[in-house]
C-alpha cells in the first residue's frame, strides 16, 4: 500500500505540473488507484513469471461490480492478449454469466496470479504468496458483495483452508466480511462436463443472494 500511496502522490503531482487542478474525486479515484496498481503489475518482476510473461493479465470487468470471479492464473490466450479468460474456458465461463442474465461486462474477472505460469502448472505456493497483495488490492478497491472462486487455488487461497473443492464448492464462506462461494473452475468443466449441474446450482445461489 506504501508503494501504491507513492504512485499515487506521483501521479496527481504530475497533473498538478501539467496545469491539472481540479480532480473529480467522487468519480476517479478508484479508476487511478486501480490503473496505478495495473501499471505495477505490467513492471512486476517480484517472481520469475514476469520474465516470462508475454503480457501480465490485471484483470477486467466493472471496478463497481457486485460480483467478482477469482480465477487461478492466465494461461496462453490470456498471457497473449492480457485479458483474463478469454480462451475456451473463458468463453465458457462468458456463457455462465449470460445463463445468469447478466453480462460479462457487469461482473469483475481477475485471477490469483496476474502472470502465466510455464506449460499452464499449477502456481506454486512461493508465487502465490508473493502475487497475492495485488488481488487483495483489487477486492480492497472493488469491494464486492460477492466473489465466486473459480477452482481449487482462488478458493484455497481466498479461504486460507486446504480442503478440496469438491469439498468447498456450493457453501457460502465468507472473505474478509464478503460472501464467498466456491465453484469449480471453467477448465475443470470442460474437461468433466457432466459437473456442469453443479456449477449451475452454486450460480443459483449466487443470483438469489444478488
Ligand atoms: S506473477 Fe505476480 S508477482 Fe510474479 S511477476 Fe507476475 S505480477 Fe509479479
Amino acid at each position: 500500500m506504501q508503494n501504491i500511496r507513492r504512485d499515487i502522490k506521483n501521479y496527481f503531482e504530475m497533473e498538478r505540473e501539467s496545469g491539472i487542478s481540479e480532480y473529480l474525486f467522487s468519480s476517479k479515484p478508484k479508476d487511478v488507484q486501480l490503473s496505478l496498481v495495473k501499471n505495477q503489475v505490467s513492471n512486476c518482476q517480484k517472481c520469475s513469471l514476469g520474465k516470462m510473461r508475454t503480457n501480465s493479465v490485471f484483470g477486467s470487468g466493472n471496478i463497481n461490480a457486485k460480483l467478482v470471479f477469482v480465477g487461478e492464473a492466465p494461461g496462453r490466450d490470456e498471457d497473449i492478449q492480457g485479458m483474463p479468460f478469454v480462451g475456451e474456458a473463458g468463453m465458457l465461463l462468458t456463457k455462465i454469466i449470460e445463463a445468469m442474465g447478466i453480462k460479462r461486462d457487469d461482473v469483475y474477472i481477475c485471477n490469483i496470479l496476474k502472470c502465466r505460469p510455464p506449460q499452464n502448472r499449477n502456481p506454486l505456493p512461493e508465487e502465490i504468496s508473493i502475487c497475492i497483495d495485488y488481488l487483495y488490492t483489487q477486492i480492497d478497491m472493488i469491494k464486492p458483495k460477492i466473489i465466486c472462486g473459480l477452482g481449487k487455488f482462488a478458493s484455497q487461497t481466498l479461504l486460507g483452508t486446504e480442503a478440496p473443492i469438491s469439498k468447498l464448492r456450493g457453501t457460502w464462506s465468507e472473505y474478509r466480511g464478503i460472501k464467498f462461494m466456491p465453484t469449480y473452475h471453467p477448465a475443470y468443466l470442460l474437461r468433466n462436463p457432466h459437473d456442469k449441474k453443479l456449477v449451475w446450482e452454486d450460480m443459483k445461489k449466487i443470483m438469489n443472494e444478488l
